[in-house]
């Protein structure tokens, strides 16, 4: 790789530890130009959005009739997905099923926050609970495959199990936490946010690393739920976040003043997994740190300033202590001494990209969909 000067966007923190990252004039990096040019133009929060929602809301609960549950909300105990489902029950009027999946490493907080909620809003909770040996196998693999994308396996089990239990009990809606006012800029792919789904790259490392096959482990690719589940299925999702005002703050008060949910200090820390890689993992070992991409998004929807995103990503969220708890942890949950986790951590990086992957084949799905209109994100 050429070695090229650093540079920061100069309205917001993105920088050139995205290798594909470009800049204009100003000095605006490619994800504020599409931001403005095509995210908030076509993003409507207010009266439109209200209705819009209100249309959406209606015709889920039309063809709910009869059901015990209209749709259904995948939960992590997270901001996102515990106001979708306030949402979805007070101001949708829906009666959604409430759908975890426990990959072995959920917090206390979040155990805690999805039991408060579940009581507070009075809906139904079911809890897939995945293998643990079939994560563990995973998992390691993931390390010893020396990719970044060692939080796919947890993302990929999640967000299968919530299709396939769609499909199987014939559930024609999901909605999501996903949204634009906290993920408006995407984290690159290279960070470890390649396609969790993509099935070929998955199993490529599996079988080069795998001890254990995976019978159980509920495992979706890309192209059946972006084809086989959404046009012969019928599965709509929704991200009902897209239509409110999201302002994360002030959710996340009023989740802790109506429910006593706790709130986390970053984004993605209700799995203790999860703070592990993007505290330590990825920012030691690869040099990524997403709070680029997560403090970004909350600058570009006038939710945090430039320079107080500056002094966050300046020091880490968690302290070193904190850090070597976390490591000593997940080092002995995946079987592992601390020497053989360190051992992996100083192994030489790969890329996604030097395991058999489909990146054509869906990048040339994301090109249809963007001339389409139906992604508007940054994404590579
Ligand atoms: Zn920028």
């Amino acid at each position: 790789m050429s070695k090229v000067k650093y540079q920061i966007c100069s309205n917001c923190i993105m920088d050139t530890t995205d290798s594909n990252i470009t800049f204009d004039e100003r000095g605006w990096c490619d994800y504020c130009r599409n931001y403005y040019e095509n995210i908030l133009p076509n993003w409507h929060t207010d009266e439109r959005g209200a209705n819009a929602l209100a249309d959406i809301s209606e015709k889920i609960r039309k063809d709910g009739r009869g059901r015990r549950h209209d749709c259904l909300i995948g939960i992590s105990g997270g901001a996102d997905s515990s106001y979708v489902a306030l949402l979805a029950k007070e101001k949708m009027g829906l009666n959604p099923l409430l759908f975890h999946v426990d990959g072995g490493w959920n917090s206390e907080v979040s155990a805690n926050n999805i039991h408060r909620l579940v009581d507070g809003l009075g809906l139904d909770l079911y809890t897939e609970v995945i293998d643990w040996p079939e994560m563990k196998d995973l998992q390691l693999a993931f390390f010893k495959a020396q990719v970044a994308n060692v939080d796919t396996p947890q993302d990929l089990c999640f967000f299968s199990s919530l299709y396939k239990f769609a499909v199987k009990n014939n559930y024609k809606y999901i909605l999501t936490g996903g949204n634009y006012s906290t993920e408006c800029v995407r984290e690159p792919l290279e960070w470890g946010a390649y396609y969790q789904s993509d099935m070929r790259f998955v199993k490529d490392i599996h079988r080069r690393f795998g001890t254990i096959p995976l019978r159980t482990f509920p495992a979706t690719d890309i192209l059946k739920y972006k084809l086989y589940y959404r046009y012969v299925k019928g599965i709509k999702v929704i991200r009902p976040l897209d239509y409110v005002p999201y302002i994360k703050e002030d959710v996340m008060q009023l989740l802790t003043n109506r429910f006593g949910w706790q709130k986390y200090v970053q984004k993605h820390h209700e799995s203790r997994f999860t703070r592990f890689v993007e505290c330590f993992w990825l920012p030691r070992k690869f040099g990524f740190e997403r709070r680029r991409a997560h403090l970004s998004s909350l600058i570009l929807t006038n939710q945090m300033t430039r320079d107080e995103a500056l002094r966050r990503v300046s020091k880490p969220e968690i302290t070193e202590q904190e850090m070597m708890d976390d490591f000593e942890y997940v080092a002995k949950k995946l079987d592992l001494t601390k020497a053989q986790l360190q051992e992996l951590f100083e192994g030489k990086n790969m890329l996604f990209s030097d395991y058999k992957n489909k990146l054509f084949i869906i990048n040339l799905g994301t090109t249809v969909m963007r001339l389409l209109g139906l992604e508007k994100r940054v994404i590579r």
